[in-house]
């Protein structure tokens, strides 16, 4: 792992260098070398290619090699059929003028070292060499560089005077401790600013309590010093507030996936004509949810899936659609599992409804890469759940309960890695 960050240091520093000389790269070939036990990938490139690695992190053994600036003639798509830990690939667009080369690896593959070597006198393309080894599924999670938004404390360690008393070794095997990432979590308080929500009988509005919840969260969750909380509104008044209902979700939605969020969480208090009924229940998107998610990314198109905006797809319905079918499966099953996981920990908090894991077609769970719940925490018209949604203890109590659900979550999903290995896929 730790030589692993070490090279995707390097790996940075070639982005940012040739990105810097503005610098054209076209892409000539793609082969695969086969060995025992290793497979080696070369990209043949003319100009120095700026890319970064990275991959899916949920294990599925997905390999994305982004490129800046690389264009791609019709005559390098005369591709060489994926061989050895490779079992297929293809280049999607990436953003304005980059390409993202996806790499499904066979379940038994990991990243090992990675590199560029410069033209020679014989040979006049550079080479980016990506060798990947027999490695199981959490070899493989554990094999993939940090992204590099993550990269600056590491880089500065790297180069921070003292660093050379460190054995000396080459740059690309020196090894750097990685400061632990902190998991950025999206709290988004129901409503908010002209749009109150419901109305308790002793008048108390839902968008009150819900943003009283989520600052409460984000305080629990930030002590921990585990997370990075972003709240969608800081105040009832908060500017970044847009009084058209449709446009706010979907503000909030891309403010999940612009933070790159690995949790989005929805607060909200339920109201029912019955003021009998009480209790809390959490929300996962339903599959017809799912079937609307897919719809609007693909006729709105500002979904962002993998880091790739499908509206670059326009031309490539395949590979849209593939893309998204995937990272939609994947978020579906993990927002199952922590609503599951929330449900278990609240229990005994604060009552909830018997029928508490709910599926429902809710806009605000449509973001497709991010794991999302809404958790209604409790039902304002009644008077008891109405006084609970006013209490500060219970507040304490319950938000508690939600950290505690979210450090089990992430937790768990590593231990999981480690322990199925490469034998399980999803
Ligand atoms: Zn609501």
């Amino acid at each position: 792992m730790k030589n692993a960050i070490a090279i995707a240091v390097f790996g940075f520093f070639a982005f940012l260098l040739t990105a810097q000389q503005g610098t054209a790269a076209e892409l000539k070939s793609v082969r695969f070398g086969p060995e025992s036990g290793k497979t080696r990938v070369v990209f043949d490139i003319v100009g120095a290619p700026a890319y970064a690695l990275s991959g899916d992190e949920l294990g599925n053994g997905r390999l994305f090699v982004d490129f800046k600036g690389l264009s791609i003639p019709p005559t390098a798509l005369a591709l060489q059929p994926a061989m050895g830990h490779v079992a297929n690939y293809q280049f999607v667009k990436n953003g304005e003028n980059g390409m993202r080369a996806v790499l499904t690896l066979k379940k038994t593959a990991k990243i090992g070292e990675y590199f560029v070597i410069e033209p020679t006198a014989k040979v006049a393309n550079h080479r980016l060499v990506i060798d990947l080894l027999k490695g199981d599924k959490a070899a493989f999670i554990a094999s993939i560089p940090a992204q590099y938004p993550d990269l600056g404390p590491v880089i500065e360690q790297a180069t921070a005077v003292g660093a050379a008393d460190v054995a000396p070794k080459p740059a690309v095997q020196r090894e750097v401790a990685a400061p632990p990432a902190k998991r950025v979590i999206v709290v988004a308080a129901g409503h908010g600013g002209k749009d109150p929500g419901a109305v308790g009988q002793g008048g108390t509005l839902e968008k009150t309590v819900t943003l009283k919840a989520s600052k409460a969260l984000k305080e629990i969750l930030e002590k921990t010093g585990r997370y990075d909380v972003v709240l969608t509104h800081n105040a009832d008044n908060d500017p970044r507030l847009i009084p058209n209902q449709a446009k706010e979700l979907a503000r909030r939605e891309s403010l999940a996936r612009n933070a790159n969020a690995a949790l989005f969480i929805s607060l909200h208090a339920d109201a029912l004509e019955r003021k009998d009924v009480r209790g809390g229940s959490v929300y996962t998107l339903s599959d017809k949810g799912t079937e609307r998610s897919a719809k609007v990314a693909k006729t709105e198109g500002n979904y962002t899936v993998y880091q790739l905006d499908t509206r670059e797809f326009k031309d490539n319905e395949y590979v849209g659609d593939m893309l998204f079918d995937i990272a939609q499966g994947k978020t579906n099953s993990a927002s199952s599992q922590f609503a599951a996981k929330l449900l278990k920990k609240l229990a005994g908090k604060t009552p909830l409804l018997n029928k508490s894991h709910r599926k429902a077609d809710l806009r605000v769970l449509l973001a497709p890469d991010v794991p999302a719940v809404l958790f209604e925490m409790a039902y304002i018209s009644n008077t008891e759940d109405e006084a609970n949604l006013n209490s500060a203890a219970w507040r304490k109590r319950t938000m508690g309960a939600v950290a505690s659900a979210i450090d089990e979550y992430f937790e768990e999903n590593q231990q999981q890695y480690a322990q199925t290995g490469g034998a399980g896929g999803n």
